[in-house]
């Protein structure tokens, strides 16, 4: 899709969270009407057809459009959370990020082997924290399961696609 409109509001911070880190700060898009709407009608016109029953978003920033995303479907929402979040039983996955190593969790009755699932976050960098969450979701059998990140990194060596060959997977920007 690659919106011009998109591309000149999202804002790069330089040396966040660390030295030689380049942040992709995706606040700026999301507090401007206009970007909200161009991102939530191409997320529509992307899933509308697909018979979601489920949008899993990751902590945090795949909370805000994932769960838009699912009034607008009309399916339910799944959080995937950093430990120690969620109150009920869960199923975890390990994995390295681009700066160490994280968990993420999920309840153990959040998905259903009829469901059809989207996996929703941000950004798109190494893969390892949606490699997590696919894992995670998988682990329930569901139908079938989409992937989508509003931000594709490819730039600095990142080839995060790479994690996910024969899995449906959508970004809006290409960086
Ligand atoms: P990955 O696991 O693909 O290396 O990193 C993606 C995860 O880290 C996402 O959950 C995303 O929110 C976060 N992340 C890593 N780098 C950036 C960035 O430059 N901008 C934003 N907004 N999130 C990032």
């Amino acid at each position: 899709m690659n919106n011009k409109t998109l591309i000149d509001n999202l804002r790069c911070i330089p040396d966040f969270p660390k030295k030689g880190i380049n942040f992709r700060d995706v606040t700026t898009l999301y507090k401007n009407a206009e970007c909200m709407k161009i991102m939530m009608d191409e997320l529509v016109e992307l899933y509308k057809d697909k018979g979601i029953t489920k949008i899993v978003g990751i902590e945090s920033r795949g909370f805000i459009l994932g769960a838009a995303l699912a009034a607008r479907l009309g399916c339910g929402f799944v959080m995937a959370r950093k430990p120690g979040k969620l109150p009920a039983t869960v199923i975890k996955e390990s994995f390295s990020k681009e700066y160490g190593v994280d968990t993420i969790e999920m309840h153990i009755d959040s998905i259903e082997p009829d469901d059809v699932v989207l996996i929703h976050d941000d950004l798109l960098a190494t893969g390892g924290t949606a490699k997590a969450a696919y894992k995670l979701v998988q682990h329930f059998h569901p139908k079938k399961v989409f992937i989508n990140f509003i931000i594709e990194i490819t730039d600095e060596g990142l080839h995060g696609r790479d994690e996910f060959k024969g899995i449906d997977l959508t970004t809006l920007l290409t960086i």
